[in-house]
């Protein structure tokens, strides 16, 4: 499989971009990795990348965004923080990834067993570890819990029905939050130039559900 070219690039849909994701994750699956020369792609991406997708994902080791959707060097710009929100900056690399750099997807990619998601309904014990800045990012979490916790229902990472809740929920937020904050992002997909698309990594069979 060779590196993606200006030419390939602007070929290629939101349909077909979001196609080359579902095929690759078929594959990583399946255990069929495309027969790809790394370092043969090095040289061809020395003067450039034309990547088709930019992939919002979670830091944690196992939801690996080249390695779960099969893909090589210069096919998607990775994007990772931990429970996979968005924030200005990473808006801004959104927004090059697609404005400048020519990208036709946007992915926000949600994980099964997600610690930053735990973090955030264990908030009250994780604070007393006295980290200010893990703090705020898991206090990040706290509006989208607020909303869906049920009267009475226990905020604790053990309660998995809740987790998994959070973690769709978080998802949608976060595409809410492009659309809302980004009007670059927000045109383009209503010029059909992108798609913006949220899916799920379950961490245990390595498959992606597509939200
Ligand atoms: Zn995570």
């Amino acid at each position: 499989m060779k590196a993606h070219t200006y030419e390939t690039q602007s070929t290629i849909t939101p349909e077909k971009a979001l196609e080359f994701l579902k095929e690759g994750n078929q594959r990583f699956v399946n255990n069929l990795k495309a027969n790809r020369d790394l370092l043969e792609q090095v040289n061809a991406t020395r003067e450039g990348q034309w990547p088709f997708a930019v992939v919002l994902s979670c830091i944690d080791s196992r939801t690996s965004a080249e390695l779960i959707f099969d893909q090589g060097l210069g096919d998607v710009f990775s994007i990772r923080i931990a429970g996979n929100f968005v924030n200005q900056d990473i808006l801004g690399s959104m927004e090059f990834g697609c404005n400048v750099a020519g990208s036709k997807l946007i992915v926000v990619l949600g994980h099964t067993k997600c610690g930053a998601l735990k973090g955030g309904l264990d908030a009250a014990q994780i604070e007393g570890m006295g980290m200010d800045n893990l703090n705020h990012l898991i206090n990040h979490f706290n509006p989208i819990i607020n909303d869906i916790i049920e009267e009475n229902e226990e905020r604790s990472s053990k309660n998995s029905s809740l987790l998994e809740r959070l973690n769709h929920q978080n998802v949608r937020s976060a595409i809410d939050d492009i659309r809302k904050q980004s009007s670059t992002l927000k045109n383009l997909e209503a010029e059909g130039k992108i798609k913006i698309v949220g899916a799920n990594y379950d961490v245990e069979t390595g498959v992606v559900t597509w939200l």
